[in-house]
């Protein structure tokens, strides 16, 4: 795989940047990465790591030069680390992000980009419960999506480069519009972490069991929920609040559906239940068929998921 971008700089040194250090390393991607991270602890980590060429104490310092300066920071924190950066980016360069959320991240960040630099924003669907600079790892994007959500008027030279850079590090791409990456990714991702949250909540409410029981005899489907729910609470706080249409769209959804199965199992309807469970578990095939995850009975536990 050959160079793609002279120098990139990553902001934000947690699981979505480490992860691109690494896999743009191990391919070849880049001149030179700089990194920076707020605290001083992270940079002291990735320092001593070795996570990026040149760790930065300003973010101004990793982006002066940069081809490409991939924002990679809580989707609430964009628009400001987009602000102090902006008098720093290079002519003919390009800024992306890696957040969860798309409508917000154009709304926040748009506005700071200056004229004649470029603005694509991205998102990588690969994720672990994990955070932190010492998370991360070439393999995060192998086989999965990264989804480009060009505004209007991209350039499609600086489109195809990134598209490239994401490829290089295994990804499979795809380009897609803002309002319909969130809608999309409510029904996905953020409803069902929604879920989890609530159901370990849940468990965690009925403490009589919490203490004894619901750890000691974790079946499979609280498991995972409970992985789930590990999950990065800033990262999470600002998905929800930043894509609260699409989420409160599929959650009214939701509900409506957990009320007719509530009814199903109430009136006894067995045939209601059967068909749809039925209909559910050829989702999960086609998940497996796509190559999105592993058929193996613990859910593919012994490799990172997800
Ligand atoms: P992470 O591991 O928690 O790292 C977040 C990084 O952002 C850290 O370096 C942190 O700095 C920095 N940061 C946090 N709050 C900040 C603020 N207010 N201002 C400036 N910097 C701040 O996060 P991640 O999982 O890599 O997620 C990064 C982005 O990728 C998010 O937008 C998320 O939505 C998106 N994403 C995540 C996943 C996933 O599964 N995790 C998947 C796809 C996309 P310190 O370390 O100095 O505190």
């Amino acid at each position: 795989m050959s160079q793609v971008y002279d120098r990139v700089a990553l902001i934000g040194l947690g699981l979505i940047a480490s992860s691109m250090f690494w896999a743009i390393k191990r391919a070849g991607l880049a001149g030179e990465v700089t990194g920076y991270a707020r605290s001083e602890a992270t940079r002291d980590t990735a320092r001593r790591i070795g996570l990026c060429d040149r760790v930065c104490d300003t973010a101004q310092e990793a982006v002066e030069g940069a081809d490409l300066v991939v924002l990679c920071v809580p989707v609430g924190a964009m628009g400001a680390v987009a602000k102090d950066i902006t008098s720093v980016l290079k002519p003919g360069a390009t800024v992306t992000d890696v957040g969860s959320v798309k409508r917000h991240v154009i709304q926040a960040v748009g506005p700071e980009i200056p004229e004649g630099v470029h603005f694509i924003p991205a998102h990588p669907l690969a994720g672990t419960e994990h955070s932190g600079p010492e998370s991360g790892f070439a393999e995060l994007f192998d086989n999965r999506w990264c989804l480009l959500v060009p505004v209007d008027g991209s350039d499609p030279d600086a489109i195809a480069r990134l598209r490239a850079l994401w490829e290089g590090m295994g990804s499979n791409v795809d380009e897609m519009d803002a309002d319909h990456h969130d809608l999309v990714l409510a029904v996905t991702s953020h409803a069902p972490h929604l879920i989890a949250y609530t159901m370990v909540g849940v468990a965690d409410d009925l403490r009589r069991v919490t203490d004894t029981e619901v750890i000691k005899y974790s079946a499979a489907g609280f498991r995972d929920f409970t992985r789930i729910a590990a999950s990065d609470p800033t990262m999470w706080r600002d998905v929800f609040l930043t894509n609260k249409d699409a989420t409160l769209e599929i959650l009214g959804r939701f509900t409506e559906e957990l009320f007719a199965l509530q009814r199903a199992i109430r009136t006894g309807d067995g045939e209601q239940l059967f068909d749809y469970f039925t209909r559910t578990r050829a989702i999960r095939r086609g998940i497996i068929d796509a190559g999105q995850d592993t058929d193996a009975p613990d859910f593919g536990r012994g490799k990172t998921t997800p």
